[in-house]
């Protein structure tokens, strides 16, 4: 029946000390997210009334009998949801430092080699003209467009979710936002957390001064690949999903749900043994979004099927599906994820 959750008092009222066979404690000081006051709390024969669980979906009688209402699965939502704050969260903290960046690379100038357009003079050369310098932040900024219009697709489907569960009964968008979620989490937390810390680099010793502001969002940001789920562990939620929904694809079993039903072109690959040509015949193409979303597919399903394909593989038919997925495999499964 998994965790539940109860209404516990913890204090006296009067005298604020905790109850008999109730133990709190502090973890003591964290490096970051100090906005989280930590704690621990050890229960040792503690009774509590029946009415103090939170029986929205789950409640237990008089007797002791458990009562379903629902999907007691709807109690991910919330988890999903906290893990769609840190989604918005870990662009607030990208853009940022986005924006200091590139200002910083736009006023500091450095070595005078850089041929004014207008005036036909030597002047000394922004950051921002430098290779390198373009080549670290430039992909950020990229990828922050692709969080922001990334997140709203992500909150509106939410929304649709909770309204499918709250008016229809219909839990069928649950198992394909936790996959989808989970992988982004992972990724969008790590992306923003190294991006920071390159973006600090990229200010130089100016980016140490703490008036610049990248150090709150590194500890931020340190806290976040952790919280609600380590990165790795997120990575293999949504491998282990997408595996799955592979061989429903090509074991012909249930159709995929809407959001992942791009998964079903992966019979297409396996009669095409992989063999794929990349059909652009200009450099415009690449700038048709149809043609990159494509592209991106491709790219997934092939993973996918490569994973597919080492499961089965006879070579490996003496080591059971666990050894594989937390032993032998693991790094392949974060790839597709
Ligand atoms: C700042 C902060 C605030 C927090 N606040 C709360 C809170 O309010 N309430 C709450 O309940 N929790 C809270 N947490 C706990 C948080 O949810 C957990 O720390 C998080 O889920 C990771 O679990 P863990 O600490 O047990 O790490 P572990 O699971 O022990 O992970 C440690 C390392 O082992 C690796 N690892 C673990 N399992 C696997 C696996 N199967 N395969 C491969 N590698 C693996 C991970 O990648 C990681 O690198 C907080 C954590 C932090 C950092």
């Amino acid at each position: 029946m998994g965790i539940q959750a109860f209404y516990v008092p913890i204090r006296d009222i009067e005298t604020h000390r905790p109850l008999p066979g109730i133990e709190v404690g502090d973890i003591g000081p964290k490096f970051g997210f100090m906005v989280k006051d930590n704690g621990y709390c050890i229960f040792n024969k503690v009774r509590i009334p029946r009415r103090n669980m939170l029986m929205r979906y789950v409640n237990v009688d008089k007797e002791g009998q458990i009562n379903l209402q629902g999907n007691p699965k709807v109690l991910y939502s919330v988890m999903m949801f906290t893990r769609l704050q840190l989604l918005t969260s870990s662009i607030f903290h990208l853009t940022k430092s986005l924006n200091t960046a590139i200002r910083y690379g736009i006023v500091r100038t450095q070595f005078k080699n850089f041929k004014d357009p207008t005036t036909g003079k030597l002047v000394e050369r922004k950051l921002l003209d430098y290779q390198t310098h373009l080549h670290r932040i430039c992909p950020l900024l990229a990828f922050k467009f692709a969080m922001v219009f990334g997140a709203n697709h992500m909150y509106s489907s939410y929304h649709q979710m909770m309204s499918n569960i709250e008016q229809k009964q219909d839990f069928s968008m649950l198992g394909p936002m936790h996959t989808i979620l989970s992988g982004l989490k992972g990724l969008w937390c790590n992306v923003a957390y190294e991006g920071v810390k390159t973006l600090r680099e990229c200010c130089g010793a100016a980016g140490f001064s703490a008036y610049a502001a990248f150090g709150m969002s590194i500890d931020s940001l340190s806290a976040y690949v952790t919280l609600e789920g380590d990165s790795v562990v997120m990575y293999l939620q949504t491998a282990r999903a997408l595996l799955k929904g592979g061989r429903r694809v090509l074991t012909k079993d249930k159709p995929l749900n809407k959001m992942i039903e791009y998964i079903a072109d992966l019979n297409v690959l396996m009669e095409q043994k992989g063999n794929f040509k990349c059909l652009a015949k200009s450099i415009d193409e690449f700038r048709n979004e149809k043609f990159i979303l494509d592209l991106l597919k491709w790219n997934a399903l092939i993973r996918i099927g490569k994973n597919i394909q080492l499961f089965a593989d006879p070579k490996h038919k003496d080591i059971s599906v666990w050894e594989k997925f937390n032993e032998k495999f693991q790094i392949d499964l974060i790839k597709m994820a």
